[in-house]
């Protein structure tokens, strides 16, 4: 497929766009405050294989922690702020290696030009993120598509005058076609690294599903260079499902498929639990392996054949395969816990190889 061609933006060591991967975002439900919590939440997201992760900066004691979090895990962390150029500031002032705006919530340009030529010194880049929630109200009767639009490259055009070129334009709707319409507009007008998502999409299984139509209808044209998956959810979940869209369109090679069946009366071995297993076990794995796990062998043995590894269930015992050999036959009873360590073992020697 061919990608959408833009120019390319730094956070910290981690490029948007001009070619570089697509990479997964994620943002923080713990108080920014709450630094311990921050800290073991970044840990998480980061072995889970977040790319970038954001912060809210709602005061000035979360200017504060933003700083000392920062520093104790080492990333390149962005910083959201509404509402006040002094948080923008204190962010920079601790350590943000981008900085989120929407130009809805903050419309003066005399302090956006400010902003702008700071952050153009520092070399941080800007996320202009506009959203279907809180458009500047200069664009009401307009379609929603045309204004998010208009809205994101106006003020991308406002930093560009200030010399900051180092712009990631995020257009979000919680309305999946006005989010893939405005940003085929935009993608069309301008250069500018495209940050996907579908705003207030729901829990789990709704925010899945829209994000997954919305995110993926725009990756699969080859528009979009980083992606949130926003979830009413704990956050790793985003990251999850970020990394499945991603590797589902073949945009992302570095991570584990972990295949398994629908079931059906055929059906020998607790699937959804092992399945579940396997993909917690190899959430952190950064290697392209395919695991199978299969309710039978009706379809096991050969979906096994195209695996790295796999189960296909039986009667009593159940079959392993390893590079489309069997290898084992194992009782139910003991199929966890063996296949776990095969597993280990197999992630052990591909890595040794590789
Ligand atoms: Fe049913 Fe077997 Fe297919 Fe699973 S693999 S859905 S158990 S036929």
């Amino acid at each position: 497929m061919e990608r959408r061609r833009t120019r390319r933006v730094k956070v910290g060591g981690v490029a948007i766009g001009g070619g570089a991967p697509v990479t997964v975002q994620s943002m923080l439900n713990t108080r920014t405050t709450d630094i311990e919590g921050c800290v073991k939440q970044i840990a998480e997201l980061a072995d889970a294989g977040c790319d970038l992760i954001r912060l809210a900066v709602p005061d000035e004691d979360s200017a504060a922690a933003f700083g000392v979090i920062a520093k104790r895990t080492g990333l390149p962390l962005i910083a959201d702020i509404h509402y006040s150029y002094k948080l923008a500031h204190l962010a920079l002032d601790n350590g943000a290696k981008k900085i989120r705006m929407n130009p809805g919530n903050m419309r003066d340009f005399g302090e956006i030009k400010e902003l702008a030529r700071r952050m153009a010194d520092a070399g941080v880049p800007v996320r202009v993120g506009v959203n279907g929630g809180s458009l500047d109200p200069k664009f009401e009767g307009m379609d929603e598509a045309d204004a998010l639009a208009k809205s994101a490259l106006e003020c991308a055009d406002v930093f560009e005058q200030c010399g900051l070129k180092d712009i990631v334009l995020a257009i979000k709707a919680s309305d999946v076609g006005t989010m893939i319409a405005a940003n085929r507009k935009v993608a069309g007008m301008c250069d500018y690294p495209l940050h996907l998502g579908v705003t207030e999409a729901g829990t789990l299984r709704s925010g899945l599903i829209k994000s997954a139509v919305g995110i993926g209808t725009l990756l699969g044209a080859g528009i979009g260079d980083t992606v949130r998956v926003s979830l009413s959810a704990p956050p790793v979940e985003e990251v999850l499902a970020g990394k499945t869209l991603l590797r589902s369109l073949g945009l992302k090679t570095d991570c584990v498929e972990v295949v398994s069946c629908p079931t059906c009366a055929r059906t020998e071995i607790d699937v959804a639990g092992l399945a579940a297993a396997v993909e917690r076990a190899t959430a952190h794995v950064r290697l392209p392996l395919k695991i199978a796990v299969m309710g039978c062998p009706l379809n096991g043995i050969g979906e096994g054949k195209h695996s790295h590894l796999a189960i296909a269930g039986g009667k009593e015992r159940s079959v392993i395969m390893r590079d489309g050999e069997i290898v084992s036959r194992v009782a139910n009873d003991m199929l966890l816990p063996l296949f776990m360590t095969m597993l280990d073992d197999y992630i052990a020697d591909y890595s040794k190889n590789c």
